[in-house]
């Protein structure tokens, strides 16, 4: 009937509408079977690596426009467990389609171990020879976000200016990368001078700068772009998509993958002069991964053979421990992570 352990989970002590804080969190502890009921079609999971990703805080509101939109994003309450991307090993399944042992990546939650109701979540991992924590970020939804929302919804052409705003995070920083790779003139903003060097110096953009040191970001993206942007891939929203917008080109694409600086400040909004879009023709596009599916057989094998024959970095910022999960989480919207933020729950 399986042996049972002591599951450590993460949980938010109450809805969180502003920054997060560590305090907002507390770990929590419950005795787990490590059984799961022939045909009950549950799969019981050892995490190995969960996601930390920004999106998570508009769920754990009182309330968010975000959550009647798709079911991912639906609230999460005090003291539930807190489900989210990763990849673990099965412990034990009563799905047909899962064995005790196999490797599997897909909804999992913020703790040591998951209970995966009717298994819909999941699919079978082969890791293909990559490290696991890949799967989870450029192999995952992060690099499927950056990939897809480049080609899909900004539709590059060669020799096009690109800019893309938090530049070393996860998305941001595969975006240059694949912008570069497709041949884009690329410029990205970040938040402090060691994230300016390495998209400068390791991950080969044409340009970049800290937006914390700059006072009026349309003159400074004016001096980046002196011939005007014809992509903008918004991460962060408010002022800097203003300053974006007031900088396109004719016919500019902006694909709005996430804005982040509105996460934490339900009173701050973008308000681009509607003149410019009127008149340069500007599209605005919103999108989620979960939309692009349709590239992702495309998205995979590009990324695998970039990967392979070295030409794209990764850039990953690993915690370990569940307990690690608050304080990483929190330092999303604090700048401390550079590239994908992962927490390490196990060794295989
Ligand atoms: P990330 O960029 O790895 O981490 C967040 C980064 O955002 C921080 O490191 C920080 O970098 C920057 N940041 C935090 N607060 C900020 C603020 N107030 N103003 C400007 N920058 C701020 O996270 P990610 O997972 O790649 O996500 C990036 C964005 O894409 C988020 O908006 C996220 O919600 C969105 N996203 C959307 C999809 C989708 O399907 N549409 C999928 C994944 C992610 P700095 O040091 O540069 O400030």
């Amino acid at each position: 009937m399986g042996r049972e352990v002591i599951n450590k989970y993460v949980t938010i002590k109450t809805h969180i509408d502003g920054a997060p804080q560590d305090s907002d969190f507390e770990l929590k502890t419950a005795a787990l079977r490590l059984w799961a009921e022939p045909g009950s079609n549950d799969v019981i999971v050892k995490n190995l690596h969960v996601s930390i990703d920004p999106y998570q805080l508009n769920r754990m509101k009182g309330y968010s426009s975000s959550h009647r939109t798709i079911n991912f994003a639906v609230p999460i309450s005090p003291g539930m467990d807190i489900d989210a991307y990763g990849v673990g090993r099965v412990v034990a399944s009563g799905h047909p389609e899962f064995e005790e042992d196999d490797l599997v990546v897909g909804l999992i939650s913020w703790g040591e171990y998951s209970v995966v109701k009717g298994g819909n979540t999941l699919r079978k991992l082969d890791p293909m020879g990559f490290p696991l924590s890949n799967h989870v970020g450029i192999l995952g939804f992060s690099g499927l976000a950056a990939h897809g929302g480049f080609f899909q919804v900004c539709k590059p052409k060669k020799g096009e200016k690109v800019f893309v705003s938090a530049a070393s995070g996860s998305v941001g920083n595969l975006v240059g990368q694949y912008a570069k790779l497709f041949g884009c003139y690329v410029v990205g903003c970040a938040g402090s001078k060691q994230k300016v060097n390495l998209l400068k110096e390791k991950l080969g953009f044409d340009d970049a700068f800290n937006y914390k040191e700059e006072t009026d970001l349309k003159s400074t993206l004016k001096r980046y772009f002196p011939d005007g942007i014809d992509i903008y891939f918004d991460n962060v929203g408010a002022e800097m998509l203003e300053a974006a917008v007031a900088n396109m080109n004719i016919f500019g694409r902006v694909a709005v993958c996430g804005v982040i600086s509105q996460y934490t400040d339900s009173g701050k909004r973008a308000a681009p002069d509607m003149l410019d879009i009127v008149y340069k023709r500007i599209t605005i596009q919103g999108f989620l991964a979960a939309d692009l599916m349709n590239g992702y057989t495309d998205f995979i094998s590009t990324t695998q053979d970039y990967l392979n024959d070295g030409k794209i970095q990764v850039i990953e910022d690993i915690s370990q421990g569940v307990e690690s999960i608050p304080s990483a989480f929190v330092g999303l919207f604090r700048g401390d992570n550079v590239g994908k933020k992962i927490v390490k729950i196990a060794d295989e």
